[in-house]
């Protein structure tokens, strides 16, 4: 697989949306095939950037501020959040990323690391 990634079109951001949102609410339980693809499964992480108290909100423990990527290992599709609450379910995929890269190759790599 090439290492090129391709942020998800204006056109299939729709479809992308309702999947990467399913997959959510799963709470990284489960798994969703890529809306774009169909070939592999969509991925998510967070970075923490602002951590604090966890605040309860809408039935969701958040613990902080930070961003979000979801992606496809398969085709390398992705789409990038810059300014997110991080809920309390995704601090097992959350790392801390400096760079502020919006593809999610670095984010990739430290989640590689832990
Ligand atoms: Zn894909």
């Amino acid at each position: 697989m090439n290492d090129v990634w391709t942020p998800v079109p204006p056109a299939d951001t729709p479809k992308w949306r309702a999947r990467a949102n399913e997959f959510a609410s799963r709470r990284l339980e489960g798994r969703v095939r890529c809306p774009l693809c169909s070939e592999s499964e969509l991925r998510i992480a967070f970075s923490l950037d602002g951590p604090r108290a966890p605040r309860e909100s809408g039935g969701l423990t958040f613990i902080g501020s930070g961003r979000y990527w979801e992606w496809c290992d398969g085709r390398h599709h992705y789409a990038y959040y810059p300014d997110s609450e991080v809920p309390h379910w995704a601090a097992a995929v959350c790392v801390r990323q400096a760079s502020g890269t919006r593809d999610p190759s670095e984010v990739v790599r430290l989640l590689g690391e832990r």
